[in-house]
C-alpha cells in the first residue's frame, strides 16, 4: 500500500489531522499508534464493575470554541455535564475555584464585607488569580488572599509540581482563578460536557473511513529514520506530510537531553456503595499524598447502584523508564529553550510537521488540541493544492 500522509499518535491530534487528510484530501493515511489502543489521553473503557473510566485521568470536555464543539459532534452526540469541584479544607469542602460561596463557608460572619471589599475593587463576576490577589495591599485582602493560598494552592501545588506557585508558570495557576460569582462550575465555556457514549467511542467513529488506516502496537521510531535526503519509513524516502505528536525529545534519543514532565500514578478503586462522593472531583488542597478524586459516574451519568469507581492521583517527577508517561510539561524558560533546540531539528526536515500537546510542549486542553490539528490539517490541504 503506498500512502499519501504518515500520522504518529491516535489521540486527538493525530487522529484529527489523519481523518481531515484523508477525508477533505482524498488521501489514504497511516495512522500508527505505539499503545494497544487509540484516543491517547482521552482513552476511556469499562473496568471490571462496568463503570466507565478514563484510564490515563478525568477529561472533561469544554471549549469556547463553536468550530471545535461542531467538529467532534460529527462523531458523538454530548451528554450535558457541568464540572463542579469542590476542596477538601481540612475535612470542610468548599468550592473550586474559590468563589463567593467559598468565602462564605471560609469566613463566617466576615464574609459579607470581604466581599463588598472584593467586588468594589475588581467587580463583579470578575477572575483574579491567586498571583495577582496576594499583590493587593489592603491588609484585609491580603488576610483573604494569604487564606486562598495557603488552603488551596500551596499544598496543592507542592503535590502536582513539586514546588510552590511562584515557581510555576503562572499561566498554570490562572487556569483555577478566584472567582468573584456563584457560578461554581470548573469552566464557563458556552460548550461542555460528555461524548454520550465515552470519548474511545468518538474516536473510533473519527477514525472510521476508508482512506484512514490505523496500527496499533507500533512505535514508530522503529518504522522512520532520519536522513539527509528526508524521512524514511520502511526503508523508503516519504515524500508525503508526516505529522508527529509525541514527545519530540524522543524522537532525536534525547540528544540534548530529556525535556522535563511531571507523570501521574494512577489509584483506581471500586466500591461497593452507590456514590464515594458529592462531587465529581474533589481536591485534596490541604492533606493527603494525592492531589485529587474523581468519581466517574458523576461526570459519565452512568446509572449502576450498589458500586462505584473513584480514582486518586499521585503526581511526581516523569524520568523516562518504560511505562512511565509523560503528562504535564514543566513550562519554564530553560525548558522552552531545551524545547526549541528539539523543535529547531524538527524544522529542518521538510514535510515534518509537530502538533499536540507533547509535541508542542504545551498545556493544552482536548478543545486546543482539536483546534490546532483542523489548522495544520487545513495548512497541508491548502499547501499541497498549491503546489499540484
Ligand atoms: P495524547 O493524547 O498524549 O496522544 C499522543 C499519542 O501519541 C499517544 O496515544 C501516544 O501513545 C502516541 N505516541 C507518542 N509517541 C509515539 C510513537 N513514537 N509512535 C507511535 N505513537 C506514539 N483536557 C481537557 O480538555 N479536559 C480535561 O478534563 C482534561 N483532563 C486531563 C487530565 C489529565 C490527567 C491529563 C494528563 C490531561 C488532561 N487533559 C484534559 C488534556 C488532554 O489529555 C490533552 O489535551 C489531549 O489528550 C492531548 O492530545 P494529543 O493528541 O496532543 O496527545
Ligand atoms: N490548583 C491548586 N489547587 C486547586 C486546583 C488547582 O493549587 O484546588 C493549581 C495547581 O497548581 C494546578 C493548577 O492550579 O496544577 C491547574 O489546575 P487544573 O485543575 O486546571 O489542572 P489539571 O486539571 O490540568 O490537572
Amino acid at each position: 500500500m503506498k500512502y499519501d500522509a504518515l500520522v504518529i499518535g491516535a489521540g486527538y491530534a493525530g487522529a484529527v489531522t489523519a481523518r481531515q487528510l484523508a477525508e477533505a484530501g482524498n488521501r489514504e493515511v497511516l495512522l500508527l499508534e505505539r499503545r494497544d489502543h487509540v484516543g491517547g489521553n482521552a482513552y476511556d473503557r469499562k473496568d471490571d464493575a462496568g463503570i466507565l473510566i478514563h484510564q490515563y485521568g478525568p477529561h472533561i470536555f469544554h471549549t469556547t470554541e463553536k468550530r471545535v464543539y461542531d467538529y467532534l459532534s460529527r462523531f458523538t452526540n454530548w451528554l450535558p455535564y457541568e464540572h463542579r469541584v469542590v476542596a477538601n479544607v481540612h475535612g470542610q469542602l468548599m468550592p473550586v475555584p474559590f468563589n463567593l460561596s467559598s468565602l462564605e463557608i471560609a469566613f463566617g460572619d466576615r464574609a459579607d464585607a470581604l466581599r463588598e471589599k472584593l467586588l468594589s475593587v475588581y467587580g463583579p463576576e470578575r477572575k483574579v488569580t491567586i498571583l495577582d490577589l496576594r499583590k493587593n495591599t489592603d491588609p484585609e485582602l491580603l488576610q483573604l488572599a494569604n487564606y486562598v493560598y495557603e488552603n488551596v494552592f500551596v499544598n496543592y501545588t507542592m503535590k502536582q509540581w513539586g514546588t510552590t506557585p511562584e515557581q510555576i508558570d503562572p499561566e498554570t495557576t490562572a487556569r483555577v482563578p478566584i472567582f468573584l460569582s456563584r457560578d461554581d462550575r470548573y469552566f464557563q465555556d458556552p460548550y461542555q460536557g460528555m461524548p454520550a457514549n465515552g470519548y474511545t467511542p468518538l474516536f473510533a467513529r473519527m477514525l472510521d473511513h476508508p482512506g484512514l488506516h490505523v496500527e496499533l502496537n507500533c512505535d514508530a521510531r522503529d518504522r522512520l529514520i532520519f536522513t539527509p535526503e528526508g524521512v524514511k519509513l520502511d526503508g523508503e524516502i516519504f515524500t508525503g506530510p508526516v505529522v508527529y505528536t509525541g514527545p519530540v525529545d524522543e524522537l532525536f534519543d534525547c540528544r540534548f537531553g530529556r525535556l522535563p514532565y511531571r507523570t501521574l500514578d494512577f489509584q483506581f478503586e471500586t466500591h461497593p456503595v452507590d456514590w464515594y462522593q458529592t462531587r465529581g472531583t474533589v481536591n485534596y488542597t490541604v492533606d493527603q499524598p494525592y492531589t485529587r478524586i474523581t468519581e466517574f459516574k458523576h461526570m459519565t451519568g452512568q446509572e449502576l447502584k450498589g458500586v462505584t469507581t473513584i480514582v486518586k492521583e499521585f503526581s511526581r517527577p516523569y524520568s523516562g523508564a518504560e511505562g512511565e508517561v509523560p503528562y504535564y510539561a514543566i513550562i519554564n524558560p530553560e525548558n522552552t529553550a531545551l524545547y526549541e533546540k528539539y523543535r529547531g531539528l524538527a524544522q529542518g526536515i521538510p514535510n515534518f510537521h509537530l502538533v499536540g500537546r507533547l509535541a508542542e510542549y504545551k498545556y493544552y486542553n482536548m478543545d486546543a488540541i482539536v483546534s490546532q490539528a483542523l489548522n495544520l490539517a487545513d495548512r497541508l490541504l491548502e499547501s499541497n493544492e498549491k503546489s499540484e
